[in-house]
């Protein structure tokens, strides 16, 4: 895709004066749909690099691992290092060695956060007799034997807790298209045990924000989140004090937008990434 030339198209709600210090990104819906980037999310990057900023990604997807985001992102055009990219696989193990490292767990989840599990020396097992703690996360390999392992543990036994990677309730694909996302596999299994999901991972709570500003090594204020989904994304940051943008090239309209009150509102809307950095600060970079 061909970038704009001149001086950036005025955003319709506003966009940033300054440069910030850091930027974290959203990925699905911000930067990249499917196995496309996004217009302007290439050249943003490396203006961003040139200006010596510092970027983190943050995904709340637990199905692929850091390194693989960073493949992905250096594949379509984007380079980025394992150290840039932070998900809930990261999170969720972090949370579990600083909280609960003697726990045993039982992941519901695909091979990458049973891996970093592993790899923190995190006790693992499906034997409802022996879990503490059920992680519900984004499983494509769910089935009725895993909802039974979570149910026995968690009411039959009485002895585990469930949390879960992250809240959302579907993964957007190209197209309007979608699959179910870890928000199913906590209803299965609170609506059938009665029990509540305690603690999530993921974007919107505070520890995944604490855990991107631990790895960038700046506070909140010095910080612009952008993202495409007002209640994870712009929450997140609404929540922490933290300047964000919403970027109207995935799941959220104006309309939808709109549709909420202004509480939920980001400090910015941009109808495209780029125009996070201030018009101004294109020149010579067009
Ligand atoms: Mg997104």
């Amino acid at each position: 895709m061909s970038p704009p030339t001149g001086s950036q198209p005025a955003s319709p709600l506003g966009q940033p004066h300054n440069i910030a210090a850091g930027y974290i990104f959203d990925l699905d819906g911000t930067l990249y749909l499917g196995d496309d980037l996004l217009p302007g999310a290439q050249r943003l990057i490396e203006a961003l690099i040139s200006l010596d900023r510092k970027i983190l990604f943050l995904s709340n997807n637990p199905t692929r691992s850091p390194d693989d985001y960073a493949a992905k992102l250096t594949r379509l055009g984007i380079p980025a290092t394992r150290e840039q990219v932070l998900n809930t696989i990261d999170t969720m193990t972090s949370w579990l060695v600083r909280h609960h490292p003697d726990a045993t767990v039982f992941p519901i989840s695909e091979a990458p956060l049973k891996q970093a599990l592993a790899a923190a020396g995190i006790g693992m097992s499906e034997d409802p007799t022996e879990i503490d703690i059920v992680i519900a996360s984004y499983d494509r390999t769910f089935d009725y034997r895993k909802l039974q392992i979570a149910f026995d543990a968690i009411r039959t036994h009485g002895r585990a807790r469930l949390v879960t990677t992250n809240p959302d309730r579907f993964c957007p694909l190209p197209g309007g298209r979608g699959e179910p996302d870890a928000a199913a596999i906590i209803g299965a299994i609170e609506g059938c045990t009665g029990a509540r999901c305690e603690q999530n991972t993921g974007k919107p709570d505070p520890f995944m924000l604490e855990a991107a500003l631990e790895r960038l090594g700046l506070a909140a204020s010095d910080c612009i989140m952008i993202g495409d989904r007002l209640t994870t994304d712009i929450r997140m940051a609404i929540d922490a004090g933290m300047p964000s943008a919403l970027v109207l090239t995935g799941e959220t309209t104006l309309e939808i937008l709109q549709s909420h009150p202004p509480e939920d509102h980001p400090t910015w809307v941009l109808s495209r990434v780029d125009q996070i950095l201030p018009a101004a600060s294109w020149n010579g970079h067009d």
